[in-house]
């Protein structure tokens, strides 16, 4: 029976008593307005777990002043309804008030990985994910984590500090789940019109397109890259934020192709801005 719960001490308290039968626990941090790549990571936490604890906290603290915080997509009904139909067994649904009590001043701040990329054009982002998640696996005490490849940054970045900071939790990495078209789902495609919406494909057109040119044998980040670049700017719609191709573990730039590497961008579309991204190993 699924239950949902707004406080750390109810969460802490069900959870404890799970562990002390011996149970494990899967765990699927999300920001709500679920949609299949959410239901992925569910069903393989479903799969490898007694028990799944969905999270639904739109984080404060990882959105910069000037991005979309107010207006983030929510609908928690709908949430509910996903997650009974999923069998989930807990939401844990805190307050602002709950996660960031008055006087809240500790954070976890990465170098490294989380400086690159996204790192870039939102540089809080990945301490206030740092900081978030490892307070929820403070709470939530899971044996394993699912984190979607849509988010390629954020996993490697979770990865790292998983290690980093000796968190004994296995972290999962779920593929990324597009629309028929192609399209990474994401809760921020609800923001797009028509017309963006049909703009956006330009992003899984040109993933598609650059890992075609990998699997052909391109090794070259650079001329990858302008490749994959020049495909963007054939819509006049898009406007580049980045494309670029790094080490998946460190997220350092790499100039040749070699060992697991992550491609990829991050693209505006008239206000909105959207990522995707491919990895492959050499
Ligand atoms: P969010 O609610 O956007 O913060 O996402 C919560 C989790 O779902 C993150 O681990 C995301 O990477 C994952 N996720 C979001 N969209 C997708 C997708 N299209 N495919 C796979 N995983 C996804």
């Amino acid at each position: 029976m699924l239950k949902t719960v707004n406080t750390i001490k109810e969460a802490r308290s069900i959870i404890n008593e799970w562990k002390n039968k011996g149970l494990t626990v899967g765990f699927v941090p999300t920001m709500g307005f679920l949609h299949e790549g959410h239901i992925s990571l569910i069903k393989k936490a479903k799969e490898q777990n007694d028990k799944v604890v969905v999270s639904i906290f739109v984080n404060p603290m990882q959105f910069s002043p000037n991005e979309d915080l107010e207006k983030y997509p929510r609908d928690f009904e709908a949430d509910t309804k996903i997650c009974e139909k999923n069998n989930v067994d807990m939401i844990f649904y805190p307050s602002c008030e709950e996660m960031y009590p008055d006087g809240f001043c500790s954070f976890v701040d990465m170098t490294g990985p989380s400086k690159e990329l996204c790192g870039k054009s939102r540089p809080i982002h990945f301490r206030g994910v740092c900081t978030v998640v490892n307070k929820l696996f403070n709470i939530v005490m899971p044996d394993r984590a699912y984190f979607g490849q849509k988010d390629a940054q954020q996993l490697s970045v979770i990865k790292r500090m998983v290690k980093d900071l000796n968190m004994p939790i296995e972290i999962v990495g779920c593929p990324i789940i597009r629309e028929s078209d192609g399209l990474a789902k994401s809760s921020r495609n609800k923001y797009l019109s028509e017309s963006e919406r049909k703009a956006a494909l330009i992003l899984s057109q040109t993933v598609f397109m650059g890992q075609k040119a990998v699997e052909n044998g391109e090794r070259d980040a650079k001329t990858l890259c302008d490749i994959m670049k020049r495909n963007i700017e054939t819509e006049p719609m898009a406007k580049i934020d980045y494309v670029e191709a790094v080490d998946f573990d460190t997220v350092q730039k790499i100039d040749t192709l070699k060992g697991t590497v992550l491609v990829a961008i991050a693209v505006y579309i008239g206000n909105t801005r959207l990522i995707d991204n491919f990895i492959y190993t050499v």
